[in-house]
């Protein structure tokens, strides 16, 4: 008989690891409350992700845990330019070790440049929460149009007209200026 395939929201890294194991998926918005309380997600398509074990052998020895993850998504935030509601994708890929104990963690986190957790004493990890970690530290932190679709007034002081209206009515300008009834100069 098959194994069940595993639950992501108890995984259980060293045999997922050791197996080389692969699981992907789909997730909606009422799984990640997180993300979606900082970016709503676009659409009902929800996110999809995928996760990956892998045993290294270790410089050591003893063999590495890892667990790589992939997600990706369509989020809407606010244009910081002109406010309108931008649909965004929104990419995250990471690969994480896995080590025994939190003070071997945070050990070799400060050592290396790998992304270390500590395995739990006992149970499975929610592999989607650190899916949802990732793809809240893949959201921008100014999101912007790359154009805006109708760009905002220029700030008064920093007000130019548009190079072909000025050369065809050359005191628009002043006229401009007139109207505006600045008299002080
Ligand atoms: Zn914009």
């Amino acid at each position: 008989m098959r194994d069940r395939p595993p639950d992501p929201r108890r995984l259980d890294i060293r045999r997922f690891a050791a197996a080389g194991a692969q699981l992907a998926g789909r997730a909606g918005a009422d799984e990640l409350p997180r993300l979606v309380a900082d970016a709503p997600l676009a659409g009902d398509e929800g996110v999809e992700w995928s996760m990956r074990g892998e045993q290294r052998s270790g410089a050591a020895g003893a063999p590495e845990l890892w667990l790589h993850l992939q997600a990706r998504a369509r989020v809407v935030l606010p244009c910081q330019r002109c406010l309108r509601p931008m649909t965004l994708p929104l990419q995250a890929a990471r690969a994480i070790r896995f080590v025994e104990g939190e003070t071997e963690a945070e050990r070799l986190d400060e050592e290396l440049e790998d992304d270390v957790l500590a395995l739990p004493a006992r149970g499975g990890i929610d592999a989607l929460a650190l899916v949802e970690d990732e793809l809240i530290f893949a959201l921008p932190l100014v999101p912007c149009h790359e154009a805006c679709p109708e760009p905002l007034r220029a700030p008064s002081g920093a007000a130019s007209v548009p190079e072909g209206d000025a050369a065809a009515h050359p005191f628009a300008p002043l006229a401009a200026l007139k109207r505006g009834g600045g008299s002080d100069r």
